[in-house]
């Protein structure tokens, strides 16, 4: 086994704290890399706290991982040792079923494994630890290559809130012609909002917070409405093609679909640990759709990664220390993230 450290939550909803773990051996698929920068995203607020479900402890999060390979397997051949690796939100899945093979081993039929608080059934079985740490071994097919061209820490995000935001947008062919809105200008809404621009689509930001109106601008947002100004809300009715919603707790789903033009489509990124209940005629009046997606598969985060190389983009970052990572989730709890934290695991040693 490999010694590792890392920030740990010992049960749900306790404090992350330094944990010395063990990660398996690097078997002959297996990629070393050493963690360089970790994104801290909701996600890994909702799973230490316990909201979606019963989380398995101690849990290491973290789910957007960039380093530098120090190990390969003898049957790796995409990696050599002195690379730059990614890994995002999975770390295996069956290979076998229809969804793997289409690429979609984010919904594979037998289950996919998550970088942390899952279990390895095509392994040992052991659970897994995220990039709170300072190395991890991951079978090749899931390490991703990154460009030395952008900057390390600014691309770590990409691995869950870039593939996240961008897969959607590929899947319904978002672009020219359409008017987007992004609701939640956080971590995901943030990449929401450049992916869009991007692809040429006209992009308005939905927000709780009037103070980000001129980040949104710089973002590249071409509107911004503050949803808590009635007026403002009242002038956007019936105006957009697609919501990518990205918010992290409970919202008001029927003023939101209130804002699509018939045949608009509604996606749900956003997993607020509350269930919501929608009243037919929010969807039925519009012939509006309601629809999720989840993270992206292998080949399209590379195919994202690449993108995001070619047209320059990364996420605006603030680095900090791993022992301000509770600092971080109460900034994040209260949407005051500029706009996605990024730990420098230099800072766990
Ligand atoms: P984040 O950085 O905290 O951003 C969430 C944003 O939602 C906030 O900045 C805020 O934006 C808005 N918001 C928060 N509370 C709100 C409320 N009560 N009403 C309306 N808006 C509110 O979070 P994130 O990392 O981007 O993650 C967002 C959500 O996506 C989380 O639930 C996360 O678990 C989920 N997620 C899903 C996937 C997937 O595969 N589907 C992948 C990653 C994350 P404003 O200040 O602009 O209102
Ligand atoms: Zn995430």
């Amino acid at each position: 086994m490999i010694a590792a450290k890392g920030y740990a939550a010992q049960k749900a909803g306790a404090t992350l704290e330094a944990w010395d773990f063990e990660r398996r051996e690097v078997g002959p698929h297996d990629v070393q890399f050493d963690v360089l920068y970790c994104g801290v995203c909701h996600s890994d607020l909702h799973q230490v706290r316990n909201d979606w479900f019963e989380g398995i402890f101690p849990m290491i999060p973290g789910h957007e991982i960039v380093g530098r390979v120090v190990k390969v397997g003898a049957h790796v051949t995409k990696f050599k040792v002195g690379d730059l690796a990614a890994t995002g939100c999975m770390v295996d899945s069956c290979h076998t079923c229809d969804n793997c093979k289409d690429g979609l081993e984010q919904y594979c039929d037998n289950g996919a494994v998550f970088t942390y608080n899952s279990k390895n059934q095509y392994t040992d079985g052991a659970p897994t630890y995220g990039g709170y740490s300072n190395t991890i071994v991951v079978k090749e097919e899931f390490v991703l290559h990154v460009s030395d061209k952008l900057p390390l820490a600014a691309t770590a995000p990409l691995l869950c809130a870039g593939i996240t935001t961008y897969s959607p947008l590929k899947h319904w062919k978002i672009g020219k012609g359409h008017k987007l809105a992004v609701l939640g200008l956080g971590g995901l809404g943030h990449m929401a909002v450049k992916f869009g621009v991007a692809l040429g689509a006209d992009v308005t930001v939905l927000s709780t917070s009037p103070k980000k109106e001129a980040d949104a601008k710089k973002l590249g947002a071409h509107h911004f409405v503050v949803t808590t100004d009635a007026e403002q809300v009242a002038k956007a009715k019936g105006s957009f093609d697609f919501i990518l919603d990205t918010v992290s707790a409970e919202h008001d789903f029927p003023l939101y679909l209130s804002l699509l033009r018939t045949n608009g489509v509604h996606i749900c990124v956003g997993v607020p640990s509350t269930p919501s209940i929608i009243p037919p005629f929010a969807i039925i009046a519009g012939r509006k759709s309601l629809a999720g997606s989840s993270i992206g598969g292998i080949k399209e985060t590379q195919e994202m990664l690449d993108f995001c190389a070619e047209h320059n983009i990364v996420s605006d970052i603030e680095l900090i220390d791993i022992k301000d990572i509770e600092t971080a989730y109460e900034r994040m709890e209260k949407g005051d993230v500029r706009y996605r934290f990024v730990i420098d695991m230099a800072t766990l040693k």
